[in-house]
């Protein structure tokens, strides 16, 4: 047991400033010294006993009792006081003694009958007895010894206090025995203590006499109130001490100094506490001093529920494209909105949905006929499901955003759709054509009735066997295929053999199943038909290529696989080479530089497009190769088609012109509603071209970046389902990307999100965040995995770290991973175990499958179809989106700074602001008393919102700034998985 625990200490410590901080107060009742010769003490003997002495000290008289009859026995020497008057309240008096012993060894010989004490009596007594005196009725309250003796000339006065107490008669006599002491008597102080009147939190408290520890009460200064009466305990040494009843400064008033003060102009505050005035929320009218609330500014509400410390909102706007998609099951329909453009700064939005049938004269209530799935009222989500329709009504449905303000709006925010139930969903297959064919093996493509709807993922479901020959049935043995594109290679068949074929389009989550389209058949071919054949060698040797690529795929296949199956499952190689699952498109990417020519592989997997069907718009980006444009194309029978044109700047190399084109010959064997499509390319004209599909929104970054306080986490979860399936499709391919990151993903004017920038040398090259690694190659540091870093170790499973970083980069609306920590920072942090933290406002199961795309051990992390299943279910089921993860930004990933940067990047909070373009808040930070640097970085998520900053989108650039400048100035602390 090593000393006080710790809070022991601390209470000890304050209790000791407590003290410190209120002196007692001392009342005297008798005063040797101030009395002078007039003391008139009775002594007894008379002779040779006490004696008054006057001695001359600084030049002013002084007189004492001394008494040294040291070398006589029996002494018992008496000198008593006059009559001390107790005040009434005291029961409890200090007696302070002065006074020197003259050490017994400077007399000779005197040892035996010398003594060093001399003893302390008194007698209690109602009323003045005069000269009458009898030591019986005297009691002994101590023994009086010197701490010091006197030997020399130079005298040691001692100065010993007792207390004397419980009296309770009007006064007493004090007396002081010598039994035989050389003792000089030089002052005898008689007084008793009050704890003196003092303020104390907010309370006045009288005087009070210190006995014992007294409990007194107090009252409320000016202005402030309290539940109880104040209460404090004065101590027997006359100290206050723990304050048991604080008062609180009354609404509009503050505490300053003991007193409470009106709030300023401008602050309020709304009830009695110990708090200060706040500065008046945002949309509110500025306060006069005193004020207890800050009234809405004219447009802005408070809603019944809304504390007077929120700031005023405003009414929403209306709910934003309205659409309806008939869903599987008897007469249900999906109603799905977007969230309305204003919020009016409200985070209870709500919407309802009225449902009426309609006929040219009337329109009547749906009633109790149709059910919503999550009630028509109060719904969080913007979207729901109708079910119990019938298939012969107009249905118009009207959603209403409500909020805790609404009722104040003075329109109605609705938006109505009219709609019937749609039974022709989903898109059929109209035909399945033949677009090649072996021996072994038939390549087909289909085409659809119609485009499936946008906001909904669709797959194939490919069904099919050989055609019943003569006298033989055999229809149950179909193989079934789940393709994700149009398109299939099949292999392994017997030649010369009819097969007959079969797809369905099958839509996710839960819409109208389809129905399969008509059988139809197609026959291998013999295998002498393609030995004869006479094609072009060139053509000859690529497909001689291919067949070799596919032979060593399957021999790599069965080698990995024989050394998995006596490893066991999830041994350290690569996982996605383990899916040998039936399920999955056959098709395989092809490098490109495996052809010798690579103009073959660009014959092989793109369309030529003619150059005068194409017309530059307008330059929308520049690539490495040089610029992009907007543009159209115009396509016989289609019309115009909005398309990206990528452009080669003249005066390139034939290598740098093979570079720029493998681009397409990788883009154009792909095929995905998640992958940028190729329309086609411009080769055989002197400025060589690629030709894309338009996404109006552009880059997904920043895209976020310029939107991030208008889409909902619905919708951004949707936007990383759709990349997580064009990475599976690609995975499927066995194509790995090594560059995912939000900034090579393109947004169309759907918000589909499309994965792109599949150049070949664009890792090395074309990023502008591609770092050159110790080994040589160029690198995008935060968004590869560790293994791909180390040792070039490029596999599906790190395009999945990447997506783990792309879903943090989109849950925090294009925020740049790691902020500005450097690389080495970043790489150090990521061996030593640390993850990005999870984003403001982000769902704890998307920030869990963020961490399991981060695992160090590649086998363990998620694949591609694992994570577009998960993210399916959570879609569906937007209740399992409310857990939203911790946000903490004084617990986010730090490195200890190697750089040595500090704050004074910023030399005002004025320019900070304004480098995070959040100006609009300079006066907000100065109303709050936020006007350095220092202040800033002292702040927490919670003070921001205070502060007065509302938008959840503002909040988060603000909070990741803050937490960006601490990144330079601390040694920092980090987030561990
Ligand atoms: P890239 O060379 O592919 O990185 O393209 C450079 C920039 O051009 C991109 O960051 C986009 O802003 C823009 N861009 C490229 N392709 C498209 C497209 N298909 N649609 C719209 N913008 C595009």
């Amino acid at each position: 047991n090593m000393g006080l625990p710790r809070v022991n200490l601390f209470f000890f410590l304050f209790i000791i400033r407590v003290l410190i901080s209120l002196q007692s107060k001392e009342h005297v009742l008798l005063d040797m010294k101030a009395s002078g010769s007039e003391l008139g003490w009775l002594t007894s003997p008379n002779e040779n006993g006490w004696e008054i002495v006057q001695t001359v000290v600084n030049s002013s008289l002084l007189y004492t009792y001394s008494v040294c009859n040291v070398d006589s026995a029996d002494q018992d020497n008496w000198v008593r006081t006059t009559f001390i008057q107790r005040r009434p309240e005291s029961s409890r008096v200090s007696v302070e003694l002065q006074f020197i012993v003259r050490d017994c060894n400077t007399f000779d010989g005197a040892s035996v009958t010398c003594k060093e004490t001399f003893n302390l009596f008194m007698s209690e007594a109602d009323a003045d007895v005069g000269t009458s005196f009898r030591k019986g009725q005297f009691r002994k309250v101590a023994t009086i010894a010197p701490d010091e003796v006197t030997r020399g000339r130079v005298p040691k006065v001692n100065t010993e206090t007792r207390t004397v107490f419980p009296l309770s008669k009007k006064g007493f006599y004090l007396a002081f025995q010598d039994m035989g002491a050389c003792v000089a008597l030089l002052s005898v102080r008689v007084y008793y203590k009050t704890c003196p009147s003092t303020v104390r939190s907010l309370a006045a408290f009288p005087e009070t006499v210190a006995d014992a520890l007294r409990e007194v009460e107090g009252v409320c200064v000016k202005n402030a109130i309290s539940q109880t009466t104040p209460r404090i305990y004065c101590t027997a040494e006359g100290k206050w001490v723990v304050p048991v009843v604080q008062c609180q400064c009354l609404p509009g008033y503050e505490a300053t100094e003991g007193s409470c003060q009106e709030c300023k102009p401008g602050y309020f505050k709304p009830s009695a506490s110990n708090e200060i005035c706040q500065v008046c929320p945002e949309n509110t009218k500025s306060s006069s001093a005193g004020a207890t609330e800050c009234v809405c500014e004219d447009g802005f509400f408070r809603s019944p529920s809304d504390p007077l410390t929120a700031a005023c909102s405003a009414p929403p706007s209306a709910p934003r494209d309205l659409t309806s998609t008939t869903l599987s099951g008897d007469g249900r329909l999906l109603l799905s909105w977007s969230p309305p453009l204003e919020t009016g700064g409200r985070s209870d939005l709500t919407y309802s949905v009225a449902c009426e049938i309609c006929d040219e004269s009337q329109c009547v209530a749906c009633g109790e006929k149709i059910r919503f799935e999550t009630g028509p009222t109060e719904l969080k989500e913007p979207g729901v499901v109708v079910s119990d329709l019938d298939s012969h009504h107009n249905y118009t449905f009207t959603v209403e955003a409500h909020s805790g303000v609404s009722q104040y709006g003075s329109e109605r925010a609705t938006a109505s759709i009219t709609t019937t139930l749609d039974y022709t969903n989903p898109p059929k297959v109209t035909s399945i054509h033949l677009d090649d064919r072996g021996p072994t093996s038939l390549s087909l493509s289909w085409t659809l009735s119609r485009r499936p709807p946008a906001h909904i993922s669709h797959h194939y479901e490919l069904m099919y066997r050989k055609k019943d020959t003569e006298g033989e049935s055999d229809v149950t043995t179909y193989t079934v295929l789940i393709l994700d594109k149009n398109s299939v290679l099949i292999n392994d068949l017997t030649p010369d053999t009819t097969y007959v074929f079969r797809v369905l389009v099958k839509l996710s989550p839960e819409v109208m199943p389809g129905s399969y389209s008509k059988d139809q058949a197609f026959h291998t071919s013999a295998l002498a038909e393609s030995q004869t054949q006479n094609k072009p060698t060139l053509v000859m040797g690529a497909v001689v290529g291919v067949a070799i690529i596919l032979l060593i795929v399957v021999a790599v296949l069965l080698l990995r696989r024989r050394r998995l199956s006596s490893r066991g499952r999830g041994g350290p190689e690569d996982p996605y080479f383990s899916t040998a699952d039936q399920l999955k498109p056959l098709k395989t990417y092809v490098d490109p530089h495996t052809y010798e020519d690579p103009n073959i592989a660009i014959q092989k997997f793109v369309k030529e497009i003619d150059p005068n069907i194409i017309r530059k718009e307008k330059v929308i980006g520049v690539g490495e190769f040089g610029e992009v444009f907007r543009g159209v194309m115009k396509v016989p029978r289609k019309g115009d088609l909005a398309v990206a044109i990528k452009t080669l700047k003249p005066g390139y190399s034939e290598k740098q012109r093979q570079d720029f084109l493998s681009e397409a010959s990788i883009m154009g064997q792909f095929s995905h509603p998640n992958i940028i499509r190729l329309e086609g390319v411009v080769t055989k004209f002197k400025h060589a071209m690629i030709v894309t599909e338009y996404m109006e929104n552009g880059a997904l970054d920043t895209h976020l970046k310029e939107h991030d306080t208008e889409i909902p986490p619905y919708q951004l979860l949707g936007m990383l389902r759709g990349i997580a399936a064009g990475m599976k499709y690609l995975s499927d391919m066995n194509y790995v990307h090594r560059d995912l990151a939000a900034r090579n993903v393109l947004v169309n004017s759907s918000l589909e999100c499309k994965v792109s920038d599949f150049g070949l040398s664009r890792v090395l090259e074309d990023d502008a965040e591609g770092t050159y690694t110790t080994r040589g190659g160029k690198i995008p540091i935060r968004w590869t995995a560790p293994e791909a870093i180390e040792y070039r170790k490029f596999t599906s499973a790190s395009d999945v770290w990447s997506f783990g970083i792309v879903m943090w980069e989109v849950m925090a609306f294009g925020e740049r991973p790691y902020w500005d920590m450097s690389n080495h920072e970043v790489m150090k942090a990521i061996n030593e175990a640390f993850r990005l933290p999870a984003p403001m406002d982000c769902p704890s199961a998307i920030y869990q499958l963020m961490l399991q795309c981060w695992q160090h051990d590649r086998s363990k992390r998620p694949r591609f179809s694992d994570i577009v299943n998960i993210l399916d279910k959570l879609l569906q089921s937007p209740e399992s989106l409310k857990t939203i993860a911790d946000f903490d930004p004084r617990v986010s990933i730090r490195l200890p700074s190697t750089s040595g940067c500090d704050n004074t990047m910023f030399r005002s909070v004025a320019e900070w602001l304004e480098s995070i373009k959040m100006s609009q808040y300079n006066e907000s930070f100065a109303r709050a008393g936020i006007t350095t640097m220092d202040h800033v970085l002292a702040l927490r998520p919670e003070d921001i919102r205070n502060i007065g900053v509302r938008l959840p989108g503002h909040m988060k650039r603000i909070a990741y700034s803050i937490l960006g400048l601490k990144d330079e100035t601390s040694s920092l602390s980090v987030f561990a998985v």
